[in-house]
């Protein structure tokens, strides 16, 4: 095979086994020099040689095969496909040879391949950080290489730094060797073989946790200086995780050492660099009295997440880009598996089950996507990065593990890393792997969830359950969601026995479960149910007898079901007050969601009056829980509170939690589970200096969870002068790797929402050039929340069509559609209040 069909993907000709990377960053100029030395295998009778490369400055390769020197002339780069070409005057011996390139580098602001970021100390000193982003295919933005996770080789990286600075890698280092002038060259042991999107150098100021001896790796947590009180439940979590993983696969820890590293500037949650996984700061970092228990799970769901790519992902990983949803559906999995094993009272399952109904409220609609598709370009990859890989992937996988059995699917799991250790897979070798070891159609049951977009509406009505596509609208054009399922369904009775399990597939099958009957029996089917009239009645009455899962998927299907016009207000407030007294935020995350989007379709009249609604729903449960944490509650009944609070302190205008709120505000004493709704509560008051004070706790936040929340806030002031300043803040002022984050949120504001997104449309170009390509998705956040005037959302679709985003377009296509979904919402549920 000389050349490959897809022009993104280099041919086979010439394949890599090893490379040598020195590196030396100039982090005053923010520039690097670099030379790679590449082990090659010719393959083919070739003249030139082609390597991915971009934005940097290469001189000519020199190939040295039997003691011979060949020499090309200069790189000639292609700007799409992002390769650089070596022409040699003859053909290139056959064999091994080595291939050596020169070349410099800029370390650019984009948190993408090798690049620069920064902290300000106590006195005020700003240092900086050369550091690498190289998933998905920015390798080549730091050394030119075969940047496809197919083509994998063992990697040596030596740095050449500052002498007084840390240097980092994905493998213990082996020299540091003082060159006088004030450099040091730091060397690294050679990693396992690997694909280029995993390699990792971090060089700066940096502090070590202690190193903890995990069965015979060395495990650190490393952070910029001062932060060492926040590292202890990442070092806990990771040390768990690693026990867990090895065991669970049945496969040690691949790597030599594994260093967890706090970046301040990071685009995603964290990347998965074997060895040396880099972090957004608050994905690591947390602690204190002050930490919610929300953002101790962040960090406990980020590490654990990429702990477990270390084996899926790094020591098995894709093939080529389509699979990445894999991947990360796998390692989301894996996450909530092992967390729910370290920490069972945070009830991990049970939040996952929060995400998944984020996912399928994307996924219900007529522009979401088949989990996997056919990715060509690399850029296509940046569209797979949503909740429909993530959520929506690792609840598939979820409902095929309980469907098969947590130990079969886990005994599939070990023959299929076994089997592929330190090479690349397509999907169906998970499938068949999974099949071979259970005797079950794994691979026709995942084909219906993972080549076609969307999820059913299973039914439950006069003793049958049958299925049918679910969609919150009508399609305007083409649909991505299929028609077809083969969808495992467990029901049981409320009057007990075992739950029965059914593989549901066109034909509709008969329930034998005793009346009344629960759909979804555990929680964890990805569909939506729907009762018949008796079915319901029957089970309305005894919703305290449901699993909190249960209870939670029940609500969330309901408020799908109000969105899509299929029940009316009546019948969800009906079942809302039906819920009683149990302290569960998942159950009342959606009746929360639900009575916001009401509240905002409403004129100002009809909100005062809905506001009295929304205390009777909520009302009771203030009452019952209080501002205090009581004695023997559970870990997450703070996350209930804290969303009544929200919920009675805004849209419900109690005015003594309002002035409460503003008391511990002022007082600076805000418990960690309430503090970010306190800031929404006292935002939402507008009072005179509470935006500056916002702005200055912000800049001396003691923790990165409070600089975050902070941030976050600043879009619940309801005024257009202080969201326009606050979003001019997101071009300088903030970091660039919330920029894009805060100004999406800016945008959800009912009051000054649209002002910032028409002033965000005069700043389009500038911020698709400044922020993380990896964010920009985010700039959309608002479109769903404009639902009250047709002909704006008409501006807004024809902006968001004119001005794509290429790789994440799709996302945006959603969100005009969630929009548009939203707007028959408003008009069909106005008059029902
Ligand atoms: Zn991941």
């Amino acid at each position: 095979m000389s050349t490959s069909p897809n022009p993104y993907r280099l041919a086979r000709d010439v394949v890599p086994s090893a490379y040598r990377i020195f590196l030396t960053p100039d982090l005053e100029a923010a520039t690097f020099a670099g030379r790679v030395e590449i082990d090659v295998d010719v393959n083919a009778s070739v003249t030139a040689l082609v390597l991915n490369a971009l934005d940097v400055t290469l001189g000519a390769a020199v190939l040295v095969a039997d003691g011979a020197t060949w020499r090309s002339g200069p790189a000639v780069l292609d700007h799409t496909y992002e390769t650089a070409t070596f022409a040699f005057d003859e053909a290139l011996p056959q064999g091994p040879a080595t291939v050596t390139i020169e070349y410099t580098g800029v370390l650019n602001d984009l948190l993408v391949g090798f690049y620069r970021s920064t902290f300000t100390d106590e006195h005020d000193v700003t240092h900086t950080i050369a550091t690498t982003q190289f998933e998905h295919s920015d390798a080549r933005r730091a050394f030119p290489c075969f940047d496809e996770p197919s083509f994998k080789a063992t990697f040596q990286v030596n740095l050449t730094v500052p002498a007084h600075l840390k240097a980092y890698s994905n493998s213990p280092e082996t020299s540091r060797t003082d060159l006088g002038g004030g450099l040091a060259a730091v060397s690294f042991a050679p990693t396992m073989k690997m694909s280029t999107y995993l390699v990792a150098f971090v060089v700066g100021e940096f502090e070590e946790s202690t190193t903890i001896d995990v069965d015979g790796t060395p495990l650190r947590v490393i952070f910029p200086p001062g932060k060492a009180h926040l590292a202890a439940l990442a070092l806990e979590c990771g040390e768990f995780s690693l026990r867990f993983f090895s065991s669970y696969f049945d496969i040690p820890y691949p790597g030599d050492k594994l260093d967890m590293i706090a970046i301040p500037d990071f685009a995603f949650g964290a990347m998965e660099n074997l060895g040396l996984v880099t972090y957004r700061e608050t994905a690591l970092l947390v602690g204190g009295p002050n930490a919610s228990i929300a953002e101790q799970q962040r960090v406990g769901e980020v590490v654990s997440h990429e702990l477990a790519h270390m084996w899926f992902g790094d020591l098995v990983t894709m093939e080529w880009w389509e699979g990445i949803w894999l991947n990360e559906a796998f390692a989301t999995f894996c996450a909530a598996l092992c967390n729910d094993a370290f920490r069972p009272e945070w009830k991990t399952w049970t939040g996952v089950g929060v995400f998944r109904d984020t996912a399928l409220q994307v996924d219900g609609l007529h522009s979401t996507r088949a989990i996997e598709y056919e990715v060509v370009s690399p850029e296509e990859t940046r569209g797979m990065f949503d909740v429909l890989t993530y959520e929506k992937g690792g609840s598939v996988l979820r409902m095929l593990e309980l469907y098969l059995g947590a130990e079969v699917y886990r005994d599939g799991i070990r023959v299929y890393l076994k089997r592929h250790s330190y090479a690349n897979t397509v999907t169906t070798d998970l499938w068949d792997a999974l099949e071979e070891v259970s005797g079950q159609p794994v691979r026709d049951l995942m084909n219906t969830w993972i080549r076609q977009g969307g999820h059913p509406l299973v039914s439950l009505e006069g003793g049958l359950i049958s299925q049918q596509p679910f969609a919150y609208g009508v399609a305007r054009g083409t649909s991505a969601i299929g028609t077809s399922w083969l969808t495992p369904v467990f029901t049981r009775s409320l009057d007990g026995g075992p739950p029965s399990r059914h593989l549901l597939g066109d034909t509709p099958l008969k329930v034998v479960d005793a009346s009344p009957v629960v759909l979804n029996a555990g929680g964890w089917g990805v569909f939506r149910s729907r009762y018949g009239t008796h079915e319901m009645a029957a089970l309305a009455g005894r919703l305290d007898e449901l699993d909190e899962l249960e209870r939670a998927t029940l609500m969330a299907d309901s408020w799908a079901a109000l969105l899509a016009g299929h029940v009316t207000w009546a019948e969800f407030l009906t079942l809302a007050q039906g819920l009683g007294q149990q302290d569960e935020p998942s159950t009342w995350t959606s009746v929360a969601t639900a009575v916001s989007f009401v509240n905002r379709v409403l004129d100002e009249d009809r909100r005062a009056a809905f506001s009295r609604v929304v205390s009777d729903l909520f009302g009771p449960q203030f009452a019952r829980l209080g501002w205090r944490a009581r004695e023997g509650e559970s870990e997450l009944t703070p996350q209930l509170r804290s969303l009544v609070i929200g919920v009675l302190g805004t849209i419900g205008r109690d005015e003594s939690i309002r002035a409460h709120a503003a008391t511990l505000f002022e007082a600076n004493t805000m418990d960690g589970d309430l503090a970010r709704t306190i800031l929404r509560v006292v935002a939402d008051q507008h009072r005179p200096g509470d935006y500056e004070t916002f702005l200055e706790r912000r800049e001396h936040a003691v923790t990165p969870q409070e600089e975050q929340r902070y941030l976050w806030s600043l879009s619940d002031f309801p005024d257009e002068a202080i969201a326009l300043d606050a979003a001019a803040k997101c071009f300088g002022t903030f970091r660039n790797q919330d920029g894009a984050i805060v100004l999406g949120l800016l945008t959800t504001n009912r009051v000054s929402g649209r002002a910032v997104w028409e002033y965000l449309t005069t700043r389009w170009d500038e911020a698709v050039e400044k922020f993380p390509p990896s964010t920009l998705s985010r700039l959309a956040a608002g479109l769903p929340t404009f639902i009250t005037d047709d002909v704006f959302a008409d501006t807004v679709e024809k902006f968001h069509t004119e001005h794509s985003l290429g790789g994440e377009q799709r996302m945006i296509e959603q969100q005009v559609e969630r929009m548009r979904v939203g707007l028959a919402f408003a008009e069909a549920v106005r008059p029902q209040i």
